[in-house]
């Protein structure tokens, strides 16, 4: 099946429309027609060859929402019109240590939704800035949200699960206190979730413009990251700062910031390393770094379903399939609040 899509042939080239094909489902599989695609960071990193091994032609998009158009003979549970999801994840092992814990994110046989080697043309996976994918059920995520709010639910398939998955791991709740760093897609849902888990939550950006902002965001405080004075007003004084800037920059002046025992989580991927933090900052308090990578498929659907109840979503903004590159260019601006969701059916036109 020939469908439309938009990707890179080539790291210094824009996006363009591209014809590609998906598979016919096959007994495990679910057919998704997409509505809405959301623009993570990593899609911008993955389709400029940012980070090493980009396939190209490259079509990126991991925050799919959309409805089901045809199901396996074998799939239970989903019927065909079901609205539905798709993050970062189409396959894994399902046999490793990781993959018995619904960790498949973990897997070393993980399969991404793009970019990852696949048996169907062209070798390499296609994401979600397309009308049609065809997915196994098992990473086919229920959408409990009404329909006038998908295309704000698509965000929450990347940006959401990987600000939940670190503040469920360090249970995060009332009585803690949790720094969000950096105030885009990812940040931006991280304030959302962690206040409604009921913590007390600050907001740290480079932009002043976005004080309020954040704080409409449900952030408790915001901190501006260049004025020092705001900084050494919280020094020592957070359970975990969870770290989603996109760009190498100080840490010391963040780990500074925790408890004792606490934990700096980064779930930002830039292109080049971070300066390596001063070793005094860790040892003095016993403090950690860690890192997190989105999440498994049932912690995925376990936080939209704690979205439904709460009625949360994203802050997006719709742009149809052509502006695309301009808003990649945005982005990188910090001219977006805070994600950019791609209307899919104007992929067609
Ligand atoms: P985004 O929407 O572009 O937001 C990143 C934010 O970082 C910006 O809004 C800005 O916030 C801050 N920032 C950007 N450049 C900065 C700089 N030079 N110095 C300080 N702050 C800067 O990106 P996103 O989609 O949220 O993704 C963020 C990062 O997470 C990307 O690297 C992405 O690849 C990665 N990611 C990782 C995972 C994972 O599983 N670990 C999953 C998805 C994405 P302020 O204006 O508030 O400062
Ligand atoms: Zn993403
Ligand atoms: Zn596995």
């Amino acid at each position: 099946m020939i469908i439309h899509a938009y990707g890179a042939h080539a790291a210094d080239q824009p996006l363009v429309p591209l014809q590609i094909s998906r598979r016919t489902p096959g007994a495990h599989d679910v057919q998704i027609d997409i509505a809405f695609c959301g623009v993570c960071h990593s899609d911008l990193h993955q389709a400029r060859g940012e980070w090493a091994g980009t396939h190209y032609p490259c079509v990126p998009g991991h925050e799919i929402v959309g409805r089901v158009s045809a199901l396996g003979a074998s799939v239970s549970g989903l019927r065909v019109g079901d609205l539905v999801g798709v993050g970062c994840i189409v396959d894994s092992c399902r046999h490793c240590a990781d993959c018995a814990e619904d960790l498949e994110n973990y897997c070393d046989g993980m399969v991404g939704t793009y970019n990852f080697p696949t048996t169907d043309t062209p070798g390499h996976t296609l994401g979600g800035y397309s009308q049609r994918i065809v997915v196994d059920a098992h990473y086919v995520l229920r959408i409990r949200h009404g329909e006038a709010q998908l295309a704000a639910v698509a965000p929450l398939l990347c940006a959401g699960i990987t600000t939940w998955s670190p503040l469920r791991r360090w249970n995060i709740g009332p009585g803690k206190k949790v720094g969000i760093v950096g105030i885009g897609g990812l940040g931006h849902m991280g304030i959302k979730l962690a206040r409604a888990l009921g913590a007390h939550v600050v907001a740290f950006t480079t932009s002043e413009s976005k004080r309020e902002a954040a704080r409409q965001l449900g952030a408790d405080d915001v901190v501006v990251t260049r004025n020092p004075q705001e900084m050494l007003a919280h020094l020592r004084s957070f359970d975990l700062i969870l770290n989603t800037v996109a760009a190498p920059h100080d840490l010391d002046a963040l780990l500074v910031l925790l408890k004792r025992d606490a934990c700096m989580t980064l779930v930002g991927a830039p292109a080049s390393a971070h300066p390596s933090p001063d070793v005094f900052n860790l040892i003095t308090k016993r403090r950690a770094i860690s890192g997190s990578m989105i999440g498994g498929i049932r912690e995925t659907q376990e936080m939209l379903d704690f979205c439904a109840e709460h009625g949360i979503v994203a802050d997006i903004e719709l742009i149809t399939a052509g502006q695309i590159n301009q808003a990649f260019e945005r982005m990188l601006a910090g001219d977006v609040q805070y994600r950019f969701v791609i209307d899919n059916a104007t992929l067609a036109s």
